[in-house]
């Protein structure tokens, strides 16, 4: 006999699927606006299993540290932030003993607070998820340990199924549930795609002397290698290569790792040891086609994936969850429908720009960077000096990079949504 769903009790104002670091962020941003009247579930089976360190850092640009400021987690992460002080660029072959410096980007000292005046900031993903699911708990979100298995879009609602039959109802189902995002599929919206062929390798490493906040990138044929500064003298290795060369590094020792390592980040900081087993992750650019569907919208990795070149993927999930937080709040401010088409539509209009812009831009950079070719290399050399002699420039790429402007929706310029508990 069919499996009929029974139905929660409560009608939900936002049902949120995935519970990664934009899905809870969303869930944080909307149960604090209106003194935490939207009622507003969770839902992701991880949630009632054991957590599982990832061993992972992001570089968070300030808007975003901003944004996890207002929303009070900021506090949490005491002893787990690391201030990017500067950012030096080179370009080089892989066996050329020095690797000259083309770009550096200091810390601005126009902005300051939370990010201590940088423009990124370093921060570890087991303490951030740790913080955000507490907090969510604190504020009152509905958590629930399931996996969405349907949903269906009604005129006035929208219909979630979850695994253990439970029947969700909600004015607007919120798809952060990553790449594979199982529901926009379910609603059809196509994501445009194409592999990188190539990998992100990433595994933390301790140096014997300090790094000083600065972080690195060197753009090596294969594709680039940053080591980002973590707290103590620890770094964050995100190195790039070619997908069928991945195996092999992985199969190595750690000694063996640590070799390869040091060939590309040199012996500046003493020697190396490896911290965790390093871990790879396929490279792919993807956009989905539409970022809503009827009482739908997407955020995060379910509506793009860029290249980690230059470490925005989250970054940009996060400011979908900004500009569709702050719409959600609005309309219920104003009385009226979350889910509506306009709401909808609004926020696909606020986010598509910066979204194909990024990729776009970072796609661009690995092409330009990831090859050995002689008069691509002379090229992009040239422009990199240039750029490095052009201080305005600089400011200007920094404060892009930064995301803090006064467009910028209000989580991300540091304020609280309207009737934030
Ligand atoms: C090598 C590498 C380095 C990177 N470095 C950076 C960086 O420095 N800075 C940066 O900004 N970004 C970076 N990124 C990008 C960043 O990792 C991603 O953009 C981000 O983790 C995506 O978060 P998310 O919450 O959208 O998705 P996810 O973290 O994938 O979360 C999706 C969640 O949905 C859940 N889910 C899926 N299906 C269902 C279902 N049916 N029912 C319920 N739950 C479901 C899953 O369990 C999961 O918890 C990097 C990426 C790579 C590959």
């Amino acid at each position: 006999m069919p499996h009929s769903p029974s139905p929660h009790p409560s009608g939900f104002d936002a049902v949120i699927v995935g519970a990664g670091l934009a899905g809870l962020t969303m869930a944080v941003a909307l149960k604090q606006a209106h003194a935490g009247h939207l009622k507003v579930a969770l839902v992701d089976a991880r949630l009632g299993q054991a957590f599982k360190p990832s061993g992972r850092a992001y570089a968070l640009a300030a808007g975003v540290c901003q944004m996890l400021d207002a929303l009070d987690i900021w506090p949490d992460l005491a002893g787990h932030v690391q201030p990017i002080t500067k950012m030096v660029i080179t370009d080089s072959r892989l066996n050329e003993p020095v690797r000259p410096i083309f770009l550096t980007f200091d810390t601005p000292d126009t902005t300051a607070g939370v990010t201590e005046g940088s423009y990124a900031t370093m921060v570890e993903q087991d303490a951030l998820w740790q913080a955000l699911e507490r907090k969510a708990r604190a504020v009152g979100v509905m958590m629930l340990s399931a996996e969405v298995v349907d949903h269906q879009s009604h005129p006035h609602q929208v219909a979630v199924t979850l695994d253990d039959g439970t029947l969700l109802q909600a004015k607007i189902l919120i798809a952060c549930d990553g790449a594979q995002s199982p529901i926009r599929k379910r609603a059809g919206i196509a994501m445009i795609a194409r592999d990188y062929d190539q990998s992100g390798i990433v595994t933390t490493v301790r140096h014997e002397r300090p790094h000083d906040g600065v972080a690195e990138e060197h753009f090596l044929p294969s594709g680039p290698f940053a080591t980002l500064p973590l707290t103590g003298n620890r770094s964050s290795i995100v190195w790039t290569e070619r997908t069928g060369r991945v195996k092999t590094y992985l199969s190595m020792s750690n000694e063996e790792l640590v070799e390869e390592i040091e060939q590309r980040f040199g012996l500046k900081r003493g020697r190396l040891t490896m911290l965790d087993r390093p871990k790879a992750f396929p490279l792919r650019i993807g956009m989905a086609r539409r970022f809503i569907g009827p009482r739908l919208a997407l955020v995060g990795d379910a509506a793009h994936l860029i290249h980690p070149i230059a470490g925005q993927g989250l970054n940009l999930g996060l400011r979908d969850v900004a500009a569709l937080a702050e719409l959600i709040s609005d309309a219920v401010g104003l009385g009226l429908d979350c889910g509506s088409a306009t709401v909808l539509e609004d926020y696909e209009q606020a986010r598509r720009f910066d979204t194909v812009l990024m990729a776009g831009l970072t796609d661009a950079l690995n092409r330009l960077f990831s090859n050995d070719i002689t008069p691509l290399r002379l090229l992009r050399n040239l422009g990199l000096g240039l750029v490095d002699r052009m201080p305005r420039l600089k400011s200007r790429l920094i404060r892009e990079a930064s995301a803090v402007n006064q467009q910028m929706p209000k989580l991300l310029r540091g304020e609280p949504l309207d009737g934030k508990v």
